[in-house]
């Protein structure tokens, strides 16, 4: 049953129980007036309410239709509402209107708020894209960036700024700034920067953190270039600050390292030059007087020159190779070959001194894939030095052998020389190093070995090392692999 129909029941039964008790009361009517109560109080109900039925039932009926068509026609959608029309009793008709303005306004309102939210849902898609975006790109930074909000808020944060102030990254979003951040200056520069409101320029700061190394507990200190940058909200207040943080140790070092190579190749080379000069002077003055003594300045002037360039050859070779611009002519290369050349060169030098000069090869094939010349430079370099450095009656031996584990020739030159004090063992492949007590002993321009380290290792792969015990002599050696790997390994 509908609720029309209901509702014009009740009403039925009202009208009816009402008029029956009416009729009780009513004593001025005589012929209700003579009738048992009982049957009077029945008779007005009955006919009460058959008579309302009559009027009320259809009414109610009518009433259901039309709320049933209300709603059928407020639930069609699309065209199906389009092509509908509405109709129902006259008398409903301004309510039904009313009624139907209500839902369309409504509907209207809601269609706009769906397509308003279809849009809101696009625009967090695209936001939120962007943002991870963003994170990425942050994360794969190596500089530090941490953005902080107006109230002193993490609320932009990556990886490199949580490894370098020792904090999880992801963790300290949404997060106090100082909850996190356990140096005090840079706080105390975020803030600064804040208070200043000053949006339109960047501070810039040098600023040093002890990081941990990576290696246990140990820290190390590194110096950064700090970038702080106040950020203004849309009501053109401050909305925090955003501070990069650069890695600048590397470049202090290795600028430390130009400014070091440059004044130490400037020492070097001023050393023969003033020597040259001093010579050339007193040829000038005429100051040699017999021919004697002009064959020896000739003689010491040719020295020096010599020197002069073989440090400016070095110089040349090492940065060329730093620079990584030496292109090698890779060849097989026979190391016994070049190990007999290297002895021949030198034998004449050893016999002066008295050093016995010998070689110990293994009877396999000792081949490498390398630069021949440069490969033949290392080898004399390091029997040169041997000859060098070991006093008169010793012996300096050349080994070669292969390695199978490592596919490699392994080379080493061993002598009974003045061997290398430990302090020094750390430093013996640097530019320029020679070891203090030595200069007296040989002529050398401390670029000799660091040449030998750089051809081996960065042009061949190779390995280069030292052994050695102070007054007992010294054994250098170096591994070259058989077969180049270059071009994986690069
Ligand atoms: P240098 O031209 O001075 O020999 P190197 O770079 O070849 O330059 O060698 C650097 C320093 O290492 C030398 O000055 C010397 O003090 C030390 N050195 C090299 N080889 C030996 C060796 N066999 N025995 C002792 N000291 C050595």
């Amino acid at each position: 049953m509908r609720a029309g129909k209901i509702a014009s029941l009740c009403l039925v039964l009202i009208v009816a129980a009402v008029g029956a008790v009416l009729s009780l009361l009513a004593t001025s009517l005589p012929w209700l007036a003579s009738m048992h109560p009982v049957l009077r109080l029945c008779l007005t109900f009955l006919g009460l309410a058959t008579v309302s039925a009559a009027i009320l039932l259809p009414l109610g009926t009518t009433l259901d239709r039309t709320v049933a068509r209300l709603r059928s026609y407020i639930e069609a959608t699309g065209t199906e509402r389009r092509t509908a029309t509405f109709w129902g009793p006259k008398w409903a008709r301004p309510i039904t209107r009313a009624l139907i303005g209500a839902v369309e306004q409504f509907r209207q309102r809601e269609q706009m708020l769906t397509n308003e939210l279809r849009e809101v849902q696009i625009r967090h898609r695209v936001s939120e894209a962007e943002r991870r975006q963003i994170e990425s790109v942050l994360h794969v930074l190596r500089d530090a960036v941490l953005v902080t909000n107006a109230f002193g808020d993490i609320v932009i944060v990556n990886e490199a700024a949580g490894r370098i102030l020792g904090f999880d990254h992801t963790q300290a979003l949404h997060q106090p700034l100082e909850q996190f951040v356990d140096d005090e200056c840079l706080c105390q520069l975020i803030n600064e920067t804040a208070e200043t409101a000053n949006f339109a320029d960047r501070r810039h700061v040098e600023h040093e953190i002890s990081v941990p190394d990576g290696q246990g507990d140990k820290e190390q200190t590194l110096l950064f270039l700090v970038t702080l940058a106040c950020l203004e909200n849309h009501k053109r207040e401050v909305g925090g600050v955003v501070t990069i943080l650069h890695d600048l140790t590397r470049v202090r070092e290795i600028s430390q390292m130009k400014t070091d190579f440059v004044s130490k190749a400037s020492h070097e080379l001023r050393t023969p030059l003033s020597s040259i000069r001093a010579y050339v002077e007193m040829l000038v003055d005429g100051e040699a007087t017999d021919e004697e003594s002009r064959q020896e300045f000739y003689r010491i002037i040719q020295n020096e020159t010599e020197r002069l360039g073989r440090l400016i050859d070095n110089m040349l070779n090492i940065s060329r190779i730093e620079a990584g611009i030496v292109q090698i002519e890779r060849e097989n290369v026979d190391i016994k070959h070049l190990i007999t050349r290297a002895i021949d060169t030198l034998e004449p030098e050893a016999s002066q001194k008295q050093i016995t000069l010998n070689s110990k090869m293994a009877e396999v094939d000792l081949s490498v894939e390398g630069d021949c010349d440069m490969l033949f430079q290392v080898v004399l370099n390091l029997v040169s030095n041997a000859v060098k450095y070991t006093p008169a009656g010793g012996r300096v031996t050349v080994a070669a052998d292969s390695d199978n584990l490592t596919r490699s020739v392994v080379v080493s030159v061993s002598d009974t020389g003045l061997g290398i004090p430990p302090d020094a063992i750390g430093k013996i492949f640097d530019k320029f190093y020679r070891v203090e007590n030595y200069k007296r002993v040989a002529k050398g321009t401390g670029l000799g070995l660091s040449l030998c380290k750089h051809i081996v290792e960065t042009l061949h792969h190779g390995q280069v090392g030292v052994e050695s015990k102070l007054g007992m002599g010294s054994k250098f050696w170096v591994t070259i692999p058989m077969r180049y790997a270059g071009s994986q390994a690069a």
